[in-house]
């Protein structure tokens, strides 16, 4: 049976969690009340992995979900299944409808992101805000790893909102909105948190601080924006503020 989670209570529920300072508190009380209809939703990013670090702690069962695009790093799968062996968990691999992807490969090609901004957000449609919108049907909350400091466009977002899915109401909820980049590596180095490869410097001290797709992410320079590394064949021409960005926060 499916349940939803009634507005009234999900107005509670948000006013409870506001209270809330602690992360791990959050994590808990998140997954005491709605079991799996929450879940970690993460890309295997740090604060996605200091997340399930912490839920791990709490010893109850939480639910992990990744967006898996078809176009993540070999290096992003194998650090997945890595996860899995540490903490004893099945991360829930949501994919892209294949006959969407038949269909937008076959009109616009394989490499349709390169051509415009508007056929990147087509693409980032089908293969990631898709598979979240059909992920949220079987959520009451969203937990994300999103934080202030990762872009400019993203200081403005809430640790605890209401969004919605195609059918319901949904909370959610950024547990660690407000951790710098600092401290997150300094929980993942402090309690020997996996790390996804790619986060360590290159020969050359370059580095990943965002990772999505291998085709649109590259990594970045020392100063560089976190997320100058995204879809980089448009820093020259789009300076808006949120271009660096799929739609996963913007569209649902
Ligand atoms: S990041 Fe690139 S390959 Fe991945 S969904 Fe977006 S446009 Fe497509």
């Amino acid at each position: 049976m499916t349940f939803h989670i009634q507005s009234a209570s999900l107005m509670q529920l948000k006013h409870k969690i506001s209270l809330i300072e602690n992360p791990q508190d959050i994590l808990f009380c998140l997954f005491k009340h709605y079991n799996d209809r929450a879940a970690i939703v993460t890309s295997g990013q740090l604060s996605g992995m200091v997340q399930i670090h912490l839920a791990a702690e709490s010893q109850l069962p939480f639910r992990v979900c990744t967006i898996d695009t078809l176009r993540l790093f070999p290096e992003t799968y194998k650090f997945f299944d890595q996860v899995e062996d540490r903490y004893g968990i099945e991360i829930e691999r949501i994919q892209p409808d294949p006959n969407d992807i038949d269909n937008m490969v076959s009109e616009h090609g394989e490499y349709l992101f390169f051509d415009s901004r508007t056929k990147q957000q087509f693409c980032c449609d089908v293969r990631k805000v898709r598979p979240m919108r059909k992920l949220l049907e079987s959520l009451d909350v969203w937990i994300t790893g999103t934080r202030r400091d990762q872009s400019e466009s993203r200081q403005k977002f809430q640790k605890i909102e209401v969004v919605s899915s195609e059918t319901h109401p949904i909370l959610k909820v950024s547990p660690l909105i407000d951790w710098s980049t600092e401290e997150v590596w300094s929980y993942v180095k402090k309690h020997d948190i996996p790390v996804n490869p790619l986060f360590q410097p290159d020969a050359n001290g370059h580095y990943f601080d965002s990772l999505g797709c291998m085709t649109c992410t590259t990594r970045i320079r020392p100063g560089e924006a976190k997320r100058a590394g995204r879809w980089r064949w448009q820093n020259a021409t789009d300076t808006e503020a949120d271009t660096k960005e799929c739609g996963l926060h913007y569209s649902i």
